[in-house]
C-alpha cells in the first residue's frame, strides 16, 4: 500500500520515491522534530515530552531537535480550533493509499503541520498531500500550520487536485512493484541521503519514458 508520504517524495524526486519505498532508512530531519513538538504542545504536553517521543524514533539526532525547537512558533490562532483527535490512521482500500492525519478538529476538518511557508498560494506537493488526506478520510477541508512562520492557511480540494493525485499514485504503483525512474540531477541530489545509492544505481532505457 502507498503512503502519503511516497506521494511527497515522488514530487521531490521520483527516484526518491523509489529508494524511500524499497530502502527506507529512516533519517531524522526538521519536519520529524516539529511534528512531535507541535503534536506534544497541542496536547497539552511540553518540549521535553516532545524530545522523549521523538528521541524514541531517532536517538542520535538532538541536534535536529535543538534546531527545531528554536524556529518553531505556537500562534495564539491555533486556540480558535478545537481539536477532536490526534494522530489517526485513514486507508483507503480502492485507492490502495494510507496515511496518518495529525489532528482531526471539533468542526470536522484536517490539520496537518508543515515546516514553512514558501508562497502566497499552496505549491503543488503542499495540495497533493492534503488532497491525498481528503482522499483517505473523506474530509474535503483542512488547515495547515506552518510552524516555522506561525501561520495557518486554509484549504480546499479541487476536482483538479483530485485528478492529479490518481496520476501520480499511477505511477507510484508502478515504482512501488520495482520500476526505477530516471536520474534527475537537482538541487536535492546536494542533500540526498540515497546520492551514493543513486550514482550507482544505472538507469533503463525504459525509465526514460516514465
Ligand atoms: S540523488 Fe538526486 S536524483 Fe537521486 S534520488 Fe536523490 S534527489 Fe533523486
Amino acid at each position: 500500500m502507498i503512503k502519503i508520504g511516497d506521494i511527497t517524495s515522488f514530487i521531490s524526486c521520483p527516484r526518491l520515491a523509489y529508494f524511500r519505498m524499497h530502502h527506507e532508512k529512516g533519517v531524522a530531519n526538521e519536519y520529524h522534530a516539529v511534528r512531535e513538538i507541535f503534536l506534544s504542545l497541542r496536547k497539552g504536553y511540553d518540549y521535553e515530552w516532545a524530545y522523549e517521543r521523538f528521541s524514541t524514533l531517532y536517538p542520535d539526532s538532538k541536534e535536529t531537535f535543538t534546531l527545531a525547537a528554536s524556529k518553531l512558533r505556537y500562534s495564539e490562532e491555533l486556540e480558535r480550533i478545537r481539536p477532536r483527535a490526534w494522530e489517526v490512521y485513514f486507508e483507503s482500500e480502492r485507492l490502495r493509499l494510507r496515511g496518518v492525519v495529525d489532528e482531526i478538529t471539533e468542526n470536522g476538518r484536517f490539520l496537518v503541520v508543515m515546516l514553512k511557508k514558501i508562497s502566497d498560494k499552496f505549491t503543488f506537493k503542499e495540495r497533493m498531500r492534503m488532497t491525498a488526506i481528503s482522499a483517505i478520510s473523506g474530509i474535503k477541508e483542512g488547515y495547515v500550520y506552518y510552524a516555522y512562520d506561525g501561520v495557518l492557511a486554509e484549504f480546499k480540494e479541487t476536482r483538479k487536485d483530485r485528478y492529479n493525485l490518481l496520476r501520480i499514485l499511477e505511477k507510484l504503483r508502478k515504482i512501488e512493484k520495482g520500476f526505477l525512474p530516471e536520474r534527475r540531477e537537482g538541487k536535492r541530489c546536494e542533500i540526498c541521503e540515497y546520492s551514493d545509492e543513486c550514482n550507482t544505481k544505472p538507469e533503463t532505457f525504459a525509465s526514460r519514458f516514465f
